[in-house]
């Protein structure tokens, strides 16, 4: 969501007179997005302000403005840590910054933007176009939560859910598409809570599924508690719906997510991957786990190993537990850091032997990808697969935005090296 934002930050800087640049020397205005779901995330902040500094050392000052989760949960703090900064803009008000970088240009005032405005932030977004023009495009249309799990700051940071319209999502979605997409990626923090009152995410995919020139949907990040039986059934008949699933699942452990508060068991979890399957036989997941929650045992953290392996998710994010101020967790120090690496360690390990296997299975077979760059080497094209494996192939044509049958003959943990083997291809 990040990027996405970022994105549309850079339409309305443009809105105050701004254009992107790549070149230090004429920087001036910089704008940092932040995201403070781990520790180290603020860390990383505070350390790119200080290569920034050094960088500017003997140029003029830029503009610096600190935007995002960071943002929104430190700003007083960092606007008296840090004099290098000019303003804190959250998350739900950087509609105002074409105001807010004037008033810093004329008055050379402090900002500090921290409302919770998600209403006026896409009124005022609904009338600037998105301006990306990527084969794979981002597209947010929901944002915050109210399911606050114990361990995290997004209901604090993000704020209370908010669903945009599926009339404003679908106009978005054909700008994109007019700009070049072919993929769109739905986001939201609970993006599967999606609900404008009429809608839900199951009636957007379907919309979505109508329109012409687009070829694939995705969806990210779902809670499992919202995988209701509508959007499990729209596996059945939206041909466009990829069939990779992200559903983070945080442990294998039905008496640590009762801990976590996520309001479901492992059990209910099994059910819906099997309810999934019937409906599309060849659906694939990838998930997120925490790894060493407050008061995780040994046995917890089996549970955790033995789940990876029975439901061989083709991907993992895992994290050892990091402690957020301010939430529930925070106040409980029944957790062990060098335990939990230690763990984390054991948990990649197996995990990675796991997507290993699975991507041995790959080789000499075909998928359909969708290319969407031409690498910096300027040979190889970028791409993904069905699943949202990464794709590279050698092309002397063009490959950006076409969908085409390759066959993958090497791999490694990250990427699948594949040849195109589709007909169009050669008649090309
Ligand atoms: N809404 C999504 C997740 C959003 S946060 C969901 O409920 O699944 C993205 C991921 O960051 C989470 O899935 C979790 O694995 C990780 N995360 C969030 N807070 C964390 C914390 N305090 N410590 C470690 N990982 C955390
Ligand atoms: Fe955070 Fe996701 Fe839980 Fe909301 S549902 S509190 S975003 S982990």
């Amino acid at each position: 969501m990040n990027e996405y934002d970022s994105n549309r930050i850079l339409d309305l800087a443009k809105l105050a007179g701004y254009l992107q640049t790549q070149k230090i020397e004429d920087t001036d205005c910089y704008i940092l997005n932040t995201c403070h779901i781990r520790e180290k995330a603020t860390d990383k902040v505070y350390h790119d302000i200080g290569r920034l500094k050094k960088q500017f050392l003997k140029r003029k000052k830029p503009i610096l403005l600190i935007a995002g989760c960071v943002a929104q949960a430190e700003g007083e703090e960092m606007l008296k840590r840090e004099k290098y900064i000019d303003g804190v803009i959250g998350p739900q008000s950087y509609h105002k910054i074409p105001d807010l970088l004037k008033k810093i240009e004329k008055n050379k005032i402090k900002i500090n933007s921290t409302e919770f405005d998600v209403i006026e932030k896409f009124d005022k977004l609904n009338l600037i176009k998105n301006q990306s023009s990527k084969v794979s495009s981002f597209l947010t249309i929901q944002e915050g939560c109210d399911k606050f799990c114990n361990f995290c700051v997004v209901p604090y940071t993000r704020g209370a859910e908010h669903s945009r319209s599926l009339n404003e999502i679908l106009i978005e979605a054909k700008e994109l598409i007019d700009k070049g997409a072919k993929e769109i990626v739905l986001l939201g923090q609970n993006v599967n809570a999606y609900n404008d009152k009429k809608n839900r995410l199951s009636d957007l995919i379907f919309k979505l599924n109508e329109l012409n020139g687009l070829e694939r949907i995705r969806y990210t990040t779902s809670h499992p508690k919202d995988m209701s039986k509508d959007l499990i059934d729209v596996y059945k008949n939206c041909t466009k719906l990829m069939p990779l699933l992200h559903l983070p699942v945080q442990t294998g452990s039905s008496r640590i997510l009762k801990a976590m508060n996520r309001k479901h068991t492992i059990d209910d979890y099994r059910k819906i991957i099997r309810d999934l399957k019937d409906n599309r036989p060849n659906i694939k997941f990838s998930t997120d786990f925490i790894i060493g929650y407050p008061g995780e045992t040994e046995e917890d953290f089996n549970k955790s190993l033995n789940l990876l392996k029975e439901i061989q998710y083709i991907n993992t994010f895992s994290f050892v537990y990091s402690p957020r101020p301010g939430t529930p967790a925070s106040n409980d120090a029944n957790f062990n850091h060098e335990e939990s690496k230690k763990r984390l360690k054991t948990f990649q390990n197996f995990s990675n032997l796991i997507k290993k296997q699975y991507r041995k299975k790959l080789l000499n077979t075909e998928a359909v990808v969708l290319f969407e760059n031409k690498m910096k080497d300027n040979v190889n094209y970028f791409g993904r697969d069905e699943f949202q494996n990464s794709v590279v192939v050698k092309s002397k044509l063009n490959l950006i935005g076409k969908s085409l049958t390759v066959k993958i003959n090497k791999f490694n943990i990250n990427t699948l090296f594949a040849e195109v083997v589709d007909r169009n291809y050669k008649a090309a």
